[in-house]
């Protein structure tokens, strides 16, 4: 997939042409996207991922509470 090559800026202050959806900053190799709106799009599904990684990690703690901790328990 090819883009019409664009004019990119890196947070760093470097400014090159770009042709891909990310490219990566020859000064400080951090990645730069074609579209400024798709690092937001990065940033909301890597949230979104550590949401449910917590949500069930959350969930396996009530569970092995409920059936594993809570009948010993009451032993
Ligand atoms: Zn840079």
């Amino acid at each position: 997939m090819s883009l019409k090559p664009k004019q990119v800026t890196c947070q760093c202050g470097h400014t090159f042409t770009s042709s891909r959806d990310r490219a990566w900053c020859e000064h400080c190799a951090s990645a730069v996207y074609y579209h400024a709106k798709d690092k937001n799009k990065h940033k909301l599904n890597h949230i979104y991922v550590t949401g449910v990684i917590v949500a069930v990690i959350s969930f396996l703690t009530y569970v092995f509470m409920e059936l594993i901790a809570s009948p010993l328990l009451s032993l």
